[in-house]
């Protein structure tokens, strides 16, 4: 197996970080000179704490993580970006990812020039084992993702999948849990103390309710973590972000959102199952459901008229929909107007 540091670009190895005085002092009590900010305000006239120290705090209580293992980043899409960033050597280097899957993977590696390999996931949206494995031999091959729940599909990754990954590819597993909070029990997060080339991401943008604040993360080995904080840009989460999540993340409230969501979704299900014009209903283990209809353009269509859009998703799935679960109100009225039709 090759070491992280076999794996990292050199350049990113060599590279001298951006060192503001305020990585080293948190500035409390100081009189603060060094960053050219104004002195008048209230506290949003200065930068935030590069390293969010506070935030990390909390979330390292809230996931049972030292803080050492925890990255936060503008999005999780932020930890992606670098990652690939850290690992890829433009023109030559790849990433290796699945279709039906998360398309960001592919920009930012297309942004980067690193190239994609991207296999087929299996009639069920699991790893293709054989395919992966064989793939991830070639040597350019850096990075893996793949994404539990998938989205658009909604399944988790089977988790003996997932090890027998992290323990055959040599390079670095990347499981993007974006929306983990709807199936908590699935989370390999327990998994980074096996496997030191497993990076997990998780966000607060779907369970936790804040895709407005910008705020991923991204789990890993100390070395991972620390070559992240090389390359972010130095005030990559605002201080309204990390003052929001500080005082607004509260794991009970996602609990008891992500069971209505769940219960929501269970019926959503139940109905669209019982419509003439459906002709599939994936199940789903996260705040979305994937829906093949007999003529999706139509459906799509009527349903903006009525002033309700959701994601097509034809170009990854003949003739699929992909329906974000709602409050009961919302999907209700989803479901009248697919009533109509
Ligand atoms: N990963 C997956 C699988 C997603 O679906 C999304 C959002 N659509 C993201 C990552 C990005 O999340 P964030 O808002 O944290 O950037």
């Amino acid at each position: 197996m090759r070491s992280l540091q076999e794996l990292v670009r050199p350049n990113i190895q060599a590279l001298q970080p951006y060192q503001s005085a305020r990585s080293l002092h948190q500035g409390e009590g100081l009189l603060m000179l060094d960053a050219n900010e104004s002195p008048f305000g209230e506290g949003l006239n200065r930068y935030p704490d590069p390293y969010q120290r506070k935030l990390k705090g909390k979330i390292a209580r809230i996931k049972n993580m030292p803080e050492s293992h925890i990255f936060l980043g503008n999005g999780s899409d932020e930890a992606i970006d670098l990652l690939i960033r850290i690992f890829c050597e433009p023109g030559q280097d790849s990433i290796l990812t699945f279709t039906p899957g998360y398309s960001m993977y592919k920009v930012s590696a297309g942004i980067q020039n690193a190239g994609v390999l991207e296999l087929p996931l299996t009639q069920t949206f699991q790893l293709p084992m054989k395919a992966m494995l064989e793939a991830g031999r070639n040597p350019c091959v850096k990075l893996v993702f793949a994404t539990s729940p998938n989205n658009p599909t909604g399944n988790t990754v089977d988790r003996q999948d997932l090890e027998l990954l992290c323990q055959s590819f040599d390079g670095m597993v990347i499981l993007d849990e974006a929306y983990i909070d709807f199936c908590p029990e699935k989370s390999v997060l327990d998994l980074l103390k096996v496997y030191p080339n497993l990076i997990v991401l998780q966000t607060l943008s779907k369970g936790a309710g804040m895709a407005g604040v910008r705020l991923g993360m991204a789990f890993a080995q100390p070395a991972v973590v620390e070559l992240l904080n090389k390359v972010k840009p130095p005030y990559n989460l605002s201080r309204l972000a990390i003052e929001y999540a500080l005082e607004n993340l509260d794991p009970e409230k996602t609990r008891r959102e992500v069971a209505l969501l769940n219960e929501q979704r269970g019926k959503l299900k139940e109905s669209l199952e019982g419509l003439a014009i459906t002709c599939k209903v994936y199940p789903s283990e996260a705040n979305f459901l994937l829906v093949e209809f007999d003529e999706p353009e139509t459906v799509f269509q009527s349903l903006l008229e009525s002033g309700i859009l959701v994601r097509d998703m034809g170009k990854k799935i003949p003739n699929c929909l992909r329906l974000t679960v709602g409050t009961a109100e919302e999907n209700a009225r989803l479901m009248e107007t697919l009533l109509k039709k």
